[in-house]
Formats: structure tokens, sequence, C-alpha cells
């Protein structure tokens, strides 16, 4: 196959798609093989389908070691629509949930949960930008909440959760979107783990979501159907038409995952690149981390520069240098350097390098 220019795609999602698995697409795209049609055009009750979908559920199974009693379910909507989904399913009348708010996409989760019920925000960074998560001892939970909420990986403000909180008995709930298969998960301490596709697992338009079953339990029959957890779970997520693309390409994904070792050896790829990127910010002070150091995320690298001319002019001279997507949230300004599963190290040395010469010219 022809080598096509490839930017650098420092984007935080949709992103980068392992080179490998968008040429398998390509390949395939007009005639499935074995099957004579495109992946675009096939019945979701056809049995190459339904195979495609169930590699795909035990395949995430295989790499996160998911126990028996919990389902996966693949939903439409975004992990937006799970900062509904979730309260109206779970936040049972008479209780209190509790949030960490960790990050803006925090934020939008409790924002939803208010107006479905009686939410307590354990604790709050906000007033410190979120540039860091809350500890432990700031935690003000309360006793038998319906779960307590997290977001393990703050995509917009570049912080993670190196450890998780100690909730006892209360079945945690975590948006796991921008970390999600960066590094092993232990899905037993969890009772629901949602993640939109679009970072490290997939295209956009396909949600994930790990369940433990006793808390299908709690959904209404009489609530609407497809926000219902459990009719997805009892359907396979075939209650409808799923998104069928998909849920394909995050298949290959998988895959690729599976091939390359697994969540323990893409952990530590993705610890090199964080690292190098880190050393870099850290190296003279021309460059500003916005993280607490001991949250920095791996995925997310927020970093600043002296003055927002100064910003604008590094993303105007890296854009044109072939690495794309360094703005950071509009929302916070500054750079962020999108670097999750699929990207690439010699795009990290190319950043890296980027910056010093950056400095060297305007230091
Ligand atoms: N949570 C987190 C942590 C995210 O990073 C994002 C998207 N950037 C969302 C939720 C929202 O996801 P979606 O666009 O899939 O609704």
């Amino acid at each position: 196959m022809a080598t096509v220019y490839r930017v650098f795609n420092f984007s935080a999602g949709p992103a980068v798609l392992p080179l490998s698995v968008l040429e398998e697409i390509q390949r395939d795209l007009v005639s499935l093989p074995g099957v004579g049609m495109s992946i675009l055009e096939i019945s979701h009750r056809s049995a190459a389908f339904e195979s495609i979908l169930a590699h795909a559920e035990a395949d995430i199974r295989t790499l996160a070691n998911i126990p028996s009693n919990y389902k996966v379910l693949f939903l439409q909507g975004g992990a937006s629509l799970q900062f509904s989904m979730v309260p109206m399913n779970l936040l049972t009348a008479g209780s209190t949930a509790d949030y960490i708010d960790s990050g803006s996409w925090a934020e939008k989760a409790i924002k939803e949960a208010r107006r479905l019920g009686s939410v307590n925000v354990a604790a709050t960074t906000k007033g410190e930008n979120y540039s860091r998560v809350p500890r432990q001892a700031e935690l003000k939970l309360t006793p038998g909440a319906a779960y307590i909420h997290m977001t393990s990986n703050n995509t917009i403000e570049g912080t993670e959760y190196k450890e998780l909180p100690a909730v006892g008995d209360v079945p945690l709930v975590s948006d796991t979107s921008s970390d999600m298969f960066s590094r092993p998960i232990d899905v037993m301490r969890h009772a629901l783990i949602y993640s939109g596709a679009q970072k490290n697992m997939g295209p956009a338009g396909v949600t994930v979501v790990i369940v433990r079953e006793d808390l299908l339990r709690r959904s209404n029959p009489s609530m609407p159907t497809m926000l219902n957890y459990a009719v997805h779970a009892e359907n396979g997520s075939m209650y409808n038409t799923p998104p069928a693309f998909a849920v394909y390409a995050l298949g290959l994904v998988m895959k690729w995952l599976i091939a390359a070792g697994g969540l323990a050896t893409i952990a530590t790829a993705n610890e090199r690149k964080a690292a190098k990127l880190y050393g870099e910010i850290d190296r003279t002070g021309f460059y500003r981390g916005t993280a607490h150091e001991e949250c920095r995320s791996l995925m997310n690298v927020t970093f600043r520069l002296a003055t927002e001319d100064l910003e604008k002019q590094f993303i105007k001279e890296s854009t044109a240098a072939g690495l794309d997507g360094l703005k950071g949230h509009r929302s916070v300004g500054g750079m962020r350097a999108s670097i999750y599963n699929a990207f690439p190290e010699e795009g990290v040395d190319a950043l890296v390098n980027f910056m010093q010469e950056f400095e060297r010219k305007r230091g």
C-alpha cells in the first residue's frame, strides 16, 4: 500500500487510530471477506454482524479480565448520554448519589444528575482550576449512597487518578472516556464503567458500558426503553440497530491492542511517551505543566507558555510543522497534547524536538 501523508494527530478525540486498523478498514470496506458486502451495508441481524459484535465483546472481556457477572453494552449517545442514563437507572427515589467534581466533564455529569435526583458533591477542586483530583481525605461521602461517580481521567485539565478512591460497599461508577484501556483496569472494584470510544477504543458513535448485573435490577421498567440498561443487557445491545461500523472498527482496535500485548504492555508504552513530554516541560521552566505532578495524566498532557501570544505562536508553528491539534480546550487555553494508545512515539519525539527548537528561538 502506498504511504500517504499523515500528520501527528494530538487531538483529544476523535483521535488517532492505529494505521494498520485504518488500512484494514480501507482494504475490506467494499466487501468484508467471506461476506461479499460492506460493513456499511450488512444487516445487524446477520450472522456476520452478530459475530463481529460477539468478537468485540469477547476481546473487551479478555483485555480487562471482566468477570461473568458484568455485562458489556454497546450504546449510542456518547458519554454525555451516560451522564443522564446513570442517574436515571441507578439513582432510585429517596437515595443520594455522591459525585467527585474533578474536572469539566465531571461537572457536566453532576449537572445532569441534579436534574434527576439528589446529588452530593463529595469533593471539588474547581477552586484550583481542577489542577489536581480530590484526595481521599477530602471526600465527604454519604453513608449508603446510591453510587459514587468519578472521572478517571480529566481530558480537559490533564489530570488522572493514580489509584481508585476507597468507597467501601458503595457502587463505584467511573467515566473512563479518556483513559479506557490505556492501562489495566480493576473492573471488580467498579459497579459501572462507561467510555465513549473515540479516544482509545475506536471511532465516534459507540459508547462502551460495563455494568455489574445486580445493578440492572434498579432500572425501572416504566422508564423510556432506549434509556434502560436492563433492556440493552437483555437484548445483547441489539434492542435496536447498533452503530455497526463503529462496533466493527472498535473490534479491530481491540484486536490490535491484544496483538500489541494487552493493557500492561500498552501502559508501559504510554508511561514512556508521557515521561518524555513531561521531562521536556520540566526541563528549563520555559514551559509550565498545569496539572499537579502527582496526578498528571498520561493521556492528555497540558502545558502553558509565559504569554498567550507566545502560545498562539506555538500553535501556529507546530501546526505548520505537521503537529496537529495541540491547542488546549477552549475553556482552559494553553496547549494540550493528547497521546492515546495509538499515538506513535515518533510523534512524541517530534513534539519534544519542536519544543526545544521553539524555546531556542523564543526563550
Ligand atoms: N467524559 C469525558 C472524560 C470526556 O473526555 C468526554 C469527551 N471528550 C465526554 C465525557 C463526553 O463524551 P461524548 O462526546 O462521547 O459525549
